[in-house]
């Protein structure tokens, strides 16, 4: 195989790593439809769509001691916890380490869609980034997280965006990889930045939002140590899901 995007390995057998692993898919059974997965991304040449069956998206930039091993247990560990979200069901209190794991696997997550749906030959999440979340299996603290509640029409949906940014005081030059992704009524969104041209690719900038989205997210990383609640006061439809998944956002200068 070729090498896997989080341990490195080219010796490990590959295997075909679900995007959408099976305990999500089988909450959609028995009525999979063609449109079911749909996915937007961002590209030089414009916006693209692509819609698939849920169940079949798949790729092999895995290896199987990293799918069966430490990315299985985090299923295992995630399913619980977001499966009520995915059906709308509101929940108590996510405690902090309920926050940790979320965040892990939305983070995860978010690199292996960019490596399914690749947008440019250099992804964002770039082999070193891959990696040093593998070895620490926390997401870096300069990823930001949000949940969000969805009540539209699609059963899933994903948006990527990659972007430049610019930042005052001092000058500097940040790409952004913006992952927005619906399942049933589940939302999340991952926003990492990075310095073009830096050695330390993370940054701890601060970043300025429309406050109109504050009712609509649930802000889970980096940690707040605060316990939250899911779901926020106010939800999705089709058009605010879009108008989320594009946000922009400023870096404040100092
Ligand atoms: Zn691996």
């Amino acid at each position: 195989m070729a090498k896997c995007i989080f341990c490195g390995s080219t010796s490990a057998p590959g295997s075909k790593e679900h995007v959408w692993a099976q305990w999500i898919s089988r909450l959609f059974y028995p009525d999979p439809r063609p449109d079911q997965f749909i996915t937007v991304r961002q590209t030089a040449a414009g916006v693209g769509i692509w819609e698939a069956p849920l169940i079949d998206v798949k790729i092999n930039c895995v290896c199987k001691t990293c799918n069966s091993g430490w990315m299985s247990a985090l299923e295992a560990a995630v399913a619980p916890l977001v499966t009520p979200m995915i059906l709308g069901k509101p929940i108590g209190e996510l405690s902090l380490a309920d926050q940790l794991t979320i965040a892990t696997w939305v983070f995860k997550t978010a690199i292996v869609l960019e490596h399914a749906t690749p947008m440019t030959r250099t992804p964002f999440y770039r082999f070193e980034l891959a990696n040093a979340f593998y070895r620490s299996q926390t997401p870096p603290n300069a990823v930001h997280i949000w949940l969000a509640h969805y009540q539209g029409t699609r059963a899933a949906a994903s948006v990527v965006h990659r972007r430049r940014l610019r930042a005052k005081e001092p000058k500097r030059v940040f790409e952004s990889a913006t992952t927005t992704l619906s399942v049933g009524q589940f939302v999340f969104q991952s926003l990492a930045l990075k310095e073009v041209e830096a050695a330390n690719p993370s940054l701890g900038a601060s970043l300025v939002f429309d406050s109109q989205w504050q009712s609509l997210t649930i802000p889970i990383w980096p940690p707040s140590h605060q316990q939250v609640a899911w779901t926020p006061p106010k939800q999705l439809d089709d058009p605010l899901f879009r108008a989320f998944a594009d946000r922009e956002f400023g870096i404040a200068s100092r």
